[in-house]
């Protein structure tokens, strides 16, 4: 068997049809990700994670420094000739969607929250699995997001060191919006992940577009969908005061939906970019 794009894209979608992980079994037991997954691949040494360097910070891990830390850690000889990234889109119940918009202008619904909490959950299990299967066929893979001893947010500007909507635009998956979030053909309501595996694999780099913000036309939707008024035309996505928003959600969230997690997204529900590129 050919471990290929399709071989991804397949094993995804079958995980997220059977599994019962995928289900919001706290509610009404349907889908939380739509077996209707996007795969991209992007070369590990891509000139593009060099780049991220500048763009987004100095921390920010390339495919390469990741996969040698690792390769240290377990005592794997390391050589990055082969790496590629592996990155994908899980699109997120339409039903969620609409409940999202339609609940509040401030909070968000409790579908939404159920996916944040276990979705996420469902996102890093894919990894892991993926990860498993590949052994199977004597490939080394790593997931940076899943080593809590690698992988970290620096708080004070809301980065990273293994950004999972950066590593969707370099394997040529979509653009960034105006509000920060990833615009792509499933749509803006989204989460994705993404991994790197020893094993040289086309890059899918020539579906990226030149201009981060490709696909995004500025309707503006997004400003006026923001409770907390941290997206403009003038400063883009104000990340402080995003997550100062969203961290305000957890008591909310706790009472009326008994669960304990953060959430908000309504920047990516009831916009042009929420189910797919929009048209210019
Ligand atoms: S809602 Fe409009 S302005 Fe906002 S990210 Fe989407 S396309 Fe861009
Ligand atoms: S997640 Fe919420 S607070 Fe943050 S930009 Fe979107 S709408 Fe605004």
């Amino acid at each position: 068997m050919d471990i290929n794009k399709d071989w991804f894209i397949n094993k995804i979608n079958l995980f997220l049809k059977n599994d019962a992980r995928n289900k919001l079994s706290k509610l009404d037991g349907s889908y939380i990700f739509e077996p209707n997954v996007l795969v991209g691949i992007a070369d590990g040494n891509d000139i593009i994670y060099t780049n991220y360097k500048e763009i987004i910070g100095d921390f920010h891990l390339t495919p390469s420094e990741a996969y040698e830390w690792h390769c240290k850690k377990n005592n794997i000889e390391f050589n990055n000739k082969n790496l590629s990234v592996i990155a994908y889109i899980l699109p997120i119940n339409q039903d969620t969607k609409i409940e999202n918009s339609n609940y509040s202008e401030k909070m968000p619904s409790e579908r939404w929250a159920h996916t944040r909490l276990f979705g996420e959950q469902v996102n890093r299990d894919i990894q892991k699995f993926l990860i498993e299967e590949l052994k199977k066929f004597g490939i080394y893979a790593f997931a940076p997001a899943l080593d809590e001893k690698l992988f970290n947010v620096n708080r004070s500007i809301w980065a990273s060191n293994w950004s999972h909507r950066h590593n969707c635009f370099a394997a040529g998956l979509g653009s960034f919006g105006l509000s920060d979030g990833f615009i792509n053909p499933r749509g803006k309501a989204m989460r994705c992940g993404s991994f790197i595996i020893d094993l040289k694999l086309p890059t899918d780099s020539l579906n990226r577009p030149s201009d981060p913000y490709e696909f995004c036309t500025n309707c503006g939707e997004c400003i006026s969908r923001c409770p907390a008024k941290a997206i403009s035309f003038g400063k883009r996505h104000d990340k402080i005061i995003c997550a100062q928003h969203v961290g305000s959600s957890v008591p909310f969230i706790k009472k009326n939906y008994g669960i304990d997690i953060y959430g908000c997204g309504l920047c990516q529900v009831g916009v042009a970019c929420s189910n797919g590129i929009p048209n210019k």
